[in-house]
């Protein structure tokens, strides 16, 4: 059997179920960040993200910009989470033949994003490659109380998405702000149920949210905020590397959030969770009902 037979997410179900780990890790494989046991009242966050020359960006594409993203998707996993991101570790593969400048402007991308969030870069490594490689690995931190898991949704939660989904490929990708200080905001004020930010797609991380917090749920077509850029809604919740946000909250939380929310990002209420029996229904916007299966981005 080959690794494509079995896709990307199912070949990490197959991890997980080989993997004990001590009472220290208090969630491993399964969400945005592995969740540490540090001190009292918080945890450590950890997570790591790659990207790979002919998969996330070509060689033509700029260093500043791939090394803006290599951070930004690793603070959107923490921001995911509620937390805040602390020490990044930058691993690189490369070729020999590879031109410097093109690694300045890499690191250039990198620093920039660190100097914004407060991250100090604390180490790496370097080894030869055909391909580019980038790998990051970031810590970061979350006060007990503010941690959000993809597995708290509860039935009747209103689900929401920050700004727009789909077509980030035409460029939108290389140069996104990671959702943290609206991640914070969230944590810090409302009994946030669940999050998970979107990189595989729309609906390929709704399910993964459901999935873990064992739900179903509702969406309306009408109420998906598809950006200008995307091919059409049914491409668009598919199309992934989004880096927005998707997050659960008691329906009852819905009217203080709309009016305390300070952000120009847009906040859409897009559906509502159900019991897992009932699985995923997305209402078209001529009210016709649909029963989605999971779809996004695999890497098999
Ligand atoms: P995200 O899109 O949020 O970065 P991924 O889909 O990459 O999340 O990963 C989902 C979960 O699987 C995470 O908890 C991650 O740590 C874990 N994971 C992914 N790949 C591996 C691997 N090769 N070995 C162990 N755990 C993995
Ligand atoms: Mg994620």
């Amino acid at each position: 059997m080959k690794l494509k037979d079995l896709g990307e997410f199912k070949f990490i179900d197959k991890i997980a179920r080989g993997i004990r780990t001590s009472a220290k890790t208090v969630k491993g494989i399964g969400d945005d960040a592995a969740v540490l046991r540090y001190k009292r009242d918080r945890y450590l966050l950890f997570t790591t993200d790659m990207l790979v020359e002919g998969v996330h960006f070509h060689k033509s594409s700029r260093g500043y910009l791939i090394g803006t993203k290599a951070v930004s998707v690793n603070i959107s996993d923490i921001a995911a989470m509620g937390g805040v991101p602390r020490f990044a570790l930058i691993s690189l593969g490369a070729p020999g033949s590879l031109d410097l400048g093109f690694v300045d402007d890499l690191y250039r991308g990198m620093r920039r994003v660190c100097r914004r969030f407060k991250i100090d870069l604390a180490g790496g490594d370097t080894v030869y490659s055909d391909k580019i490689v980038i790998n990051i690995a970031l810590l970061g931190e979350v006060e007990g109380r503010n941690l959000l898991l993809r597995s708290g949704a509860k039935e009747n939660d209103s689900l929401f998405v920050t700004g727009f989904i789909g077509g980030s490929l035409k460029g939108r990708h290389l140069n996104f702000t990671p959702r943290l200080e609206e991640a914070r905001f969230l944590a810090r004020n409302f009994h946030i149920h669940s999050m998970i930010d979107i990189s595989d797609g729309l609906l390929a991380d709704l399910c993964h949210l459901l999935k873990e917090s064992r739900k179903g749920a509702i969406i309306h077509e009408s109420d998906i905020p598809i950006s200008r850029s995307a091919g059409g809604f049914d491409s668009a919740v598919k199309d992934g590397e989004d880096f927005e946000l998707i997050f659960s909250i008691a329906k009852t939380e819905e009217r203080r959030l709309f009016e305390r929310w300070p952000f120009s990002t847009r906040l859409s209420k897009i559906g509502e969770v159900c019991k897992r029996g009932r699985g995923l229904w997305l209402i078209r916007k001529d009210s016709k009902r649909e029963r989605l299966k999971a779809a996004g981005y695999s890497h098999f």
